[in-house]
């Protein structure tokens, strides 16, 4: 199956007991067996089931299965947020005194988990320009266990070269874990591309309708567990194979760290996912337009979008996005007071602080998610004073083109 048949039916078959079409939501916590022995081949990993859902629950498990196959992974681990999953994969693999080393101008979110929560257990990260391959490869060191990337980094929009990363992980033994929240499985399956782990934030495209927040894990099995350098795991790899990972995160850090998602999300998540190749198709042409528009206009200082040839990421988009730009770019008007203007001005696009969704949303990074950063750190991040961001909604592009042409003309 492709991805617009799989993301309806991919692993889901309507319920064998009612013949429901939707998954059912199982809003409960646990699962009754009739007999102690069943209960106990259960919890041995020796008989199927579900026992608690802080580990595993149908619900979440079907919106599981959908991402695996829309990966072409092995197994997935759906969690409560793309920070939880991002935690649950640094905390599985890393111990004290191991080193990550990221891509800089990521998530704000993972920068402060990073430096501010992981520093505190001990665990140093490198941030280094996502541009420059080569300062990366420079700043790989001894204990430096996994290399963090996202597949277009936001708000700078840069797009990092994921095939050549992934050999420069490969080399040094470790995996390359890509976040592809901004491109989905959609626009770029990073397995394709050598990448051993993929995340994503399920709250933005994939949810796509702002209702649920959610994060997933999803191991595309190109890593060898029974090689690496995470002793723990290759000893689960003689049981468990390829499946290492995910079993020592279900088994042992996504459990002791209740990372797991409410049922409910997860039904609103698969709900979502139905429509997400549609959206993502409409999404990239909506913000390719829009580019092309706020380029043109006299008002308009810079624009920020891998779609444009503009863009010093255009020709590598074009190759890992399958001729796309994404769904969100950014502009600059000069000056913070314009860009609030703007933004005060605009009358369909809403102000706050997500991406993803359905509706074209703006926003100003540098009051908002990255106020608690310094200018300096601002700078290389990306932020700039007079920067909106733009998270391109599949309205009408009539539409969002006079809504954003009437509060150009009021800026
Ligand atoms: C939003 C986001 C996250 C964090 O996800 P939550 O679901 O908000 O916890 C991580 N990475 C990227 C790229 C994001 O956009």
């Amino acid at each position: 199956m492709k991805k617009h048949t799989l993301a309806i039916h991919g692993g889901y078959a309507p319920d064998a007991e009612t013949g429901a079409t939707a998954p059912p939501i199982y809003q409960t916590i646990s699962f009754a067996y009739q007999t102690a022995e069943e209960l106990s081949e259960v919890f041995a990993g020796t008989a199927p089931g579900h026992v608690y859902t802080r580990i595993t629950n149908p619900t979440p498990y079907a919106l599981e299965q959908r991402l695996t196959k829309l990966e072409g992974g092995v197994g997935s681990l759906v969690c409560s947020s793309g920070m939880a999953a991002i935690t649950c994969v640094v905390a599985g693999l890393l111990r004290t005194g191991d080193h990550v080393l990221s891509t800089a101008g990521i998530f704000g979110g993972t920068v402060s988990l990073f430096k501010n929560t992981f520093g505190r257990f001990g665990v140093e990260t490198t941030f280094v320009d996502a541009a420059d391959t080569e300062e990366l490869a420079n700043n790989l060191r001894k204990n430096t266990k996994l290399i963090f990337v996202e597949t277009i980094g936001n708000p700078r929009m840069d797009v990092p070269d994921i095939p050549a990363i992934a050999d420069l992980a490969h080399q040094a033994g470790i995996p390359l874990v890509v976040d592809s929240t901004l491109t989905t499985p959609i626009l770029i399956q990073p397995k394709n591309w050598g990448a051993d782990i993929v995340v994503h934030s399920t709250s933005k495209f994939i949810n796509g309708h702002g209702n649920s927040i959610g994060g997933a894990i999803i191991d595309t099995g190109n890593f060898s567990w029974s090689d690496g350098p995470f002793e723990d795991i290759r000893e689960l790899a003689k049981k468990a194979g390829q499946l290492a990972f995910l079993a020592q995160l279900r088994n042992l850090i996504y459990r002791d760290l209740g990372c797991c998602p409410a049922p409910f999300n997860s039904f609103l998540t698969l709900t979502g996912l139905e429509t997400l190749p549609g959206r993502m198709d409409r999404h990239c042409a909506n913000a390719q337009q829009l580019a092309e528009f706020l380029q043109k206009h006299p008002k308009v200082c810079w624009v920020n979008y891998p779609g444009l040839p503009s863009s010093p990421f255009y020709a590598r988009a074009q190759k890992l996005f399958d001729g796309r730009g994404g769904g969100l770019l950014t502009f600059g008007l000069g000056n913070r007071n314009a860009a609030f203007g703007f933004i005060n001005a605009t009358k369909l696009a809403q102000n706050m602080t997500n991406l993803g969704d359905a509706k074209t949303l703006v926003l100003h990074p540098a009051s908002t998610i990255f106020h608690e950063f310094g200018l300096d750190e601002q700078k290389s991040m990306g932020v700039s004073e007079d920067m909106v961001r733009v998270s391109v909604g599949i309205e009408d592009f009539d539409d969002i083109r006079d809504d954003f042409a009437q509060a150009l003309a009021q800026t």
